[in-house]
C-alpha cells in the first residue's frame, strides 16, 4: 500500500494501533492517506466490515468507495463508507429502540422540519419557522434537550423558542420520526446511555477513518469518542485552514482537544501539495497567511510555477459571465484542457450561479450545478417520497397528509381535521386513528368508509414493497402504482402548461428507474447505509432518501463543466477553476458589522472563516486559476457599484518577493534548529564533563 506515497504519508498509513492525526494543508494527499489505509488495514487483517470512514459528504464518500475498490478489488464494498449521518442512521436502525424508535423510522428532510414547527409554534410564516429551526439545531449539535434550553435561555425569545422546541421534539416522538441532527444526537445518547448498546459497537468497529475532521462539531467528536472507545484506534485527517462551517457549529476545539483526550495521539504532517502548481500554491499561502495558525504549515509543489494566476475585472455580471466563458473556450483552444469536466466555476451563493447558467447555455457548453437545488426538492419527488415513507412508517403524519391529498380521492380538509383532532384526543397517530372502532362518533360513516379504503390501500402497497425484491420486479411495482394512484393525470390536470408537467412526469421516470437499480444493488447505496451489490426490497432503499441530494452521487463521469458553490467544493479538484463573484460583501460575504463597526471579536471570526473560504476556493485548481469580480452586482433589485474583494489583494500577485522556495525556507529553518540541539547537546556534555 506504499506505492504513490511519500515517507509522511506512508507513517500515517502503517501507524495502525493508536489514535492518529494527520494535519496538513489543501492537496497534501489527507483524503489518500485515508484511502491507502483502508487497504493497510485490510492487509493488516481487520476485517473490511469493522472499517468505517466517514466523509463530508455522500457524493465524497461515493468517490472514495470507488478509489477503495481500485485499491483492494472487491472487499473495499464491505467497507463502512458513509457520512456521519448515515452511520446515525445504522446505528438507529440496529438499536435505535431502546429509545422508543421502531426501526422503520422516518428521516424528515429540511422542509418536512419547518412544516412541523410551523405547526408546533403556531405560525404560518416559513421564515420564522426557520429562524427557530436554526435555534433549535443549535442547540441540539451543543447536546441540549428542550428543558436543558429553556433552562439556559438568555431571554424571552428564546424561552419561547425552547417551549416550541419541546412540542416539536412531542411531534417528532409520535410520528416515529427524526431531524438531521438526531441522526448524530441520538446515536450519541445510545452510546452514552447504553453500556451494552456501546460495548457492542465498540467491539465491532476496529478503526475508524475521519476526512474533513476539522468541519465536525460538538456531538460528533463525541459521538467518535464513544466509538473507538480507550484504545482509540481512529485516524482523522483535517486542515484546520479548511474550516468552514463554523456557522453551523463546526468547531476546531476538536482539533485542540485530540492530544489532550489521547495522550498517545501520533501528529503526522504533510507538507507537499502534489495538487497545484507553485503559482497558485503561493496565492492559496498568502491569502490564509493573515489568519492566527493552530500550528505552522509550509506547503510546497514540485509542479512547477505553472500559469500566473489571473483576476479578470468585468464591468457586470452578465460580462462576467462572456468573460467565463471566453476563458474557457481559450483555454480549450490553447490545448490546456480537452475536455469540458476539467473546468468549474465556483462561487459563494447559490443564487449566482443563474448568470453563469446562462452564458453556458448560450454557448452551447454543456454544464452542471452541484450544490443548487436538490432534485429532491421538487415537488413531484417530495409527493412519491411521501409515499414511500409512509409505507415505511405509517406513523409520520406529516407523510400521511401529504399522501392522501395527493392525488385528490375525495377525502377533505374537514373530514381530515376531524381525524387530526380525534387522533390527538387518543394520542395516536392519523394512520392508527383511522382504524379506531370509535372513530364513527366523529366522522360520518362515508368519511370513515374512504378513510378505511386509503388505510388498508396503504398497508396493500407496504406488503407488495416489501416481497418486491430486485431491480426489475422493482420498477414494475412503481409503475403499476403510480397508475393506480392516477399519479401522471394529477401532474397534467394541475399543470398549464403542457411542457412542464411532461418535464415532471419525466423527472418521475427518472426516480422510479434510479429506485429501481438501488433496489437491484446494481448502483452504490449512496448513503452507504446498507452494503450495495445486494439485492433490497423496496422499503429497506426507501428509508434512506431523505439523506441523498441528487440521484447521481458519483458524477465526475459527466464531461461537463461543473458550477459549485464553494461549501460543496470542499475536497474536490480541477484543472481549470474560475472563482467568481469575488467582491466584497459576497466574499467576504458580510464586510461589516450590521451597526458598521468592523471590529468587534464576531467580526473577525467571521472574516477569518471567509479567508478559510476563499483559501479553499483557490487550492480547488490545478493547473490554472482565474478570479473574477464585476465592478456592478445586483443586490435585491438594485444595482449597486462592488468593489473587488480583499482577498484579492490578499493573494499578492505582483509582488515578485513572495516567490521564495519555501522548501529552501523550511531547510534554512531545520538548519538553525539542528545547530541549536547540537549546541545545547554539547554544552549539556560540557556541563556533565568531570
Ligand atoms: P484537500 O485538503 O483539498 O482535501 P487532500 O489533502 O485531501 O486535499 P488529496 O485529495 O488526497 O489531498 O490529494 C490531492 C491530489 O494529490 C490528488 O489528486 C491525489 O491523487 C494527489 N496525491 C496525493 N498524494 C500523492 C502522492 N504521494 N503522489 C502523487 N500524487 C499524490
Ligand atoms: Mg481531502
Amino acid at each position: 500500500m506504499s506505492a504513490g506515497l511519500n515517507l509522511a504519508q506512508q507513517e500515517a498509513v502503517n501507524y495502525l494501533h493508536g489514535p492518529c492525526l494527520v494535519l496538513a494543508g489543501a492537496g497534501s494527499g489527507k483524503t489518500r492517506v485515508i484511502t491507502h489505509k483502508i487497504g493497510r488495514l485490510i492487509q493488516a487483517g481487520l476485517e473490511a466490515e469493522r472499517i468505517a470512514a466517514i466523509t463530508f459528504t455522500n457524493k465524497a464518500a461515493a468517490e472514495m468507495r470507488e478509489r477503495a475498490k481500485q485499491l483492494v478489488g472487491r472487499d473495499a464494498r464491505k467497507v463502512l463508507i458513509c457520512t456521519f449521518h448515515a452511520l446515525g442512521v445504522r446505528m438507529m436502525r440496529q438499536d435505535g429502540s431502546v429509545l422508543g424508535l421502531k426501526q422503520q423510522f422516518s428521516i424528515l428532510d429540511t422542509d418536512d422540519v419547518t412544516g412541523i414547527l410551523k405547526d408546533a409554534g403556531g405560525t404560518t410564516d416559513a421564515a420564522t419557522a426557520r429562524t427557530w429551526q436554526w435555534t433549535i439545531s443549535g442547540w441540539k449539535n451543543a447536546g441540549l434537550n428542550a428543558a436543558e434550553a429553556a433552562a439556559q435561555a438568555k431571554d424571552g425569545d428564546e424561552q419561547m423558542i425552547a417551549k416550541i422546541m419541546a412540542r416539536y421534539e412531542e411531534r417528532l416522538t409520535a410520528y416515529q420520526s427524526v431531524d438531521f441532527d438526531d441522526l448524530i444526537g441520538m446515536p450519541l445518547k445510545l452510546l452514552r446511555d447504553f453500556p451494552q448498546v456501546r460495548a457492542k459497537w465498540q467491539k465491532m468497529v476496529g478503526h475508524v477513518l475521519v476526512d474533513e475532521y476539522q468541519d465536525t462539531n460538538a456531538t460528533q467528536y463525541e459521538l467518535l469518542k464513544l466509538l473507538v472507545g480507550e484504545r482509540g484506534r481512529f485516524t482523522a485527517v483535517g486542515d484546520d485552514d479548511q474550516s468552514i462551517y463554523g456557522w453551523r457549529g463546526a468547531t476546531l476545539d476538536n482539533l485542540r482537544k485530540l492530544p489532550v483526550d489521547y495522550p498517545a495521539l501520533k501528529v503526522i504532517k504533510l507538507e507537499q501539495n502534489y495538487r497545484s502548481t507553485s503559482a497558485i500554491l503561493r496565492a492559496a499561502n498568502n491569502v490564509i497567511q493573515p489568519n492566527p495558525k493552530l500550528f505552522p504549515k509550509t506547503l510546497f509543489s514540485e509542479l512547477g510555477e505553472g500559469e500566473p494566476v489571473r483576476v479578470v475585472d468585468c464591468d457586470s455580471e452578465e460580462h462576467e459571465g462572456e468573460r467565463m466563458v471566453a476563458r474557457i473556450q481559450s483555454t480549450r483552444a490553447n490545448g490546456l484542457a480537452q475536455e469540458w469536466k476539467d473546468f468549474a466555476v465556483l462561487y459563494r451563493a447559490n443564487h449566482q450561479a443563474r448568470v453563469f447558467e446562462q452564458a453556458l447555455r448560450k454557448a452551447a457548453i454543456p454544464y452542471k450545478v452541484s450544490g443548487g437545488q436538490s432534485f429532491f426538492d421538487r415537488a413531484e419527488i417530495r409527493d412519491l417520497c411521501a409515499w414511500l415513507r409512509l409505507w415505511v412508517n405509517n406513523d409520520d403524519d406529516p407523510a400521511f397528509l401529504r399522501c392522501v391529498t395527493t392525488p385528490k380521492r375525495g377525502i377533505g380538509h374537514q373530514t381530515l381535521g376531524s381525524l387530526g383532532v380525534f387522533a390527538g384526543k387518543y394520542k395516536l397517530s392519523l394512520f392508527e386513528a383511522l382504524f379506531s372502532s370509535s372513530l364513527g362518533s366523529v366522522l360520518a360513516a362515508r368519511a370513515v368508509g374512504s378513510l378505511h379504503e386509503f388505510g388498508r390501500y396503504v398497508n396493500d402497497l407496504e406488503f407488495r414493497a416489501r416481497h418486491t425484491l430486485g431491480a426489475e420486479a422493482a420498477k414494475a411495482f412503481l409503475l403499476e402504482w403510480l397508475k393506480e394512484i392516477g399519479y401522471e393525470k394529477h401532474l397534467y390536470d394541475g399543470e398549464d402548461n403542457e411542457k412542464v408537467a411532461a418535464a415532471r412526469w419525466t423527472n418521475v421516470l427518472d426516480f422510479i428507474d434510479w429506485m429501481s437499480k438501488r433496489c437491484g444493488g446494481e448502483i452504490d447505496d449512496a448513503a452507504g447505509v446498507a452494503q450495495s451489490s445486494e439485492r433490497k426490497n423496496l422499503l429497506e432503499v426507501a428509508q434512506t432518501i431523505a439523506l441523498l441530494s441528487t440521484i447521481s452521487e458519483r458524477e465526475k463521469d459527466q464531461n461537463v463543466v461543473t458550477l459549485s458553490t464553494l461549501h460543496a467544493a470542499k475536497g474536490l479538484e480541477w484543472p481549470h477553476v474560475i472563482l467568481a463573484g469575488c467582491v466584497e460583501g459576497m466574499l467576504p460575504f458580510k464586510p461589516e458589522d450590521a451597526d458598521g463597526k468592523p471590529v468587534s471579536e464576531a467580526f473577525t471570526a467571521r472574516l477569518q472563516e471567509e479567508r478559510r473560504l476563499m483559501y479553499v476556493g483557490i487550492t480547488r485548481a490545478q493547473r490554472t486559476l482565474a478570479v473574477s469580480w464585476s465592478k456592478k452586482r445586483k443586490k435585491g433589485r438594485e444595482l449597486v457599484v462592488a468593489q473587488p474583494s480583499r482577498f484579492i489583494a490578499e493573494m499578492a500577485l505582483d509582488k515578485v518577493t513572495t516567490r521564495e522556495d519555501p522548501r529552501e525556507k523550511l531547510k534554512a529553518l531545520r538548519a538553525e534548529f539542528a545547530k541549536k540541539s547540537a549546541d545545547s547537546a554539547a554544552a549539556a556534555a560540557a556541563a556533565n564533563a568531570p
